[in-house]
């Protein structure tokens, strides 16, 4: 069974590398805001099952980890969400503006320049997994990965085409025009089907709900090993306690439920076990079995 490595943050199974490249990590989101649906009662006893590095034990707040994947196969590296960016203005968002993190440093750590990259997938166009779409390059926005196509969904695109079309402001805090659209105009984007063969052993699967064109990634090797890359099907460790929990960001909080209690379900029955303690790293692998998902 693949064990996640914290100290090299990634994993790795058969010909394949997963290594998780960090944005921004220790927002703290008040979990009322968060989960509607939560109670400080069933967060407290959470606090105690996962520890501070997921629940401020005192204020009880959620912390969430930014962050991306870059998995290397045989024949490809591809980049999975690309968080939120540096340089960029968001309105409404103090803490994801004009950043200067250190996310490409990260990548390197992982073994990887930007050139390397052959694809980026975003699994839906939130403005926390868009930002390193695009870099500014002589006041223009530019696509990050120079070699690479991005995969958007097209269901996922076209919404959010549609929401721009009825608003005379910019969406998504502005990175709609930032981090989506120079790499359509670069003709860099491939607008896929929700259900999408990457490469052999890499396929979106759809899962709406969180937004209307949002996508797993799963990773198989040889058929014995399998990750799945879940994106904000899961915002936090607190929702395989409590998978009936959708957050505050998800469009459509009943659809994002029964695509997370399915995965779930299926992840569960690939392993025939299910074990207390599989949030114990950011990455949120699910160490049971031969299946793990990562978000
Ligand atoms: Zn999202």
């Amino acid at each position: 069974m693949a064990q996640w490595n914290h100290e090299t943050d990634s994993c790795s199974f058969g010909t394949i590398d997963i290594g998780r490249v960090v944005d921004m990590e220790d927002g703290a989101f008040p979990a009322a805001m968060l989960y509607p649906d939560a109670t400080p009662e069933a967060i407290k006893a959470l606090s105690h099952r996962f520890g501070p590095m997921h629940i401020n034990p005192e204020s009880l707040e959620l912390y969430l980890s930014f962050h991306a994947y870059v998995i290397k196969t045989e024949h490809h590296t591809i980049l999975v969400d690309a968080c939120v960016g540096n340089g960029k203005d968001r309105p409404g968002r103090e803490m994801w503006t004009n950043r200067s993190g250190p996310f490409l440093d990260n990548l390197a750590r992982q073994g990887v320049t930007p050139e390397d990259i052959d694809f980026v997938m975003c699994t839906h166009l939130h403005a926390d997994h868009v930002g390193w779409n695009t870099k500014q390059v002589n006041g223009e926005w530019v696509p990050t990965f120079a070699n690479a196509q991005y995969l958007f969904a097209e269901r996922e695109y076209k919404f959010w085409e549609e929401c721009q079309a009825k608003s005379d402001d910019p969406i998504m805090y502005g990175s709609h025009a930032d981090s989506v659209l120079p790499v359509m105009k670069s003709g860099q984007a491939k607008l896929i089907d929700g259900a999408h063969e990457i490469a052999t052993g890499l396929n979106t699967e759809p899962a709406y709900g969180h937004t209307p064109g949002n996508m797993v990634l799963h990773v198989s090797e040889a058929a014995k090993t399998h990750a799945v890359i879940c994106g904000d099907v899961m915002h936090h460790p607190v929702q395989l306690a409590h998978p009936e929990w959708s957050t505050c960001f998800c469009e459509d909080a009943q659809k994002s439920r029964a695509t997370r209690t399915g995965l779930l379900d299926r992840l569960t029955a690939a392993t025939r076990s299910f074990s207390r303690r599989i949030f114990n790293h950011r990455a949120m692998g699910l160490s049971r079995g031969t299946a793990q998902a990562f978000g």
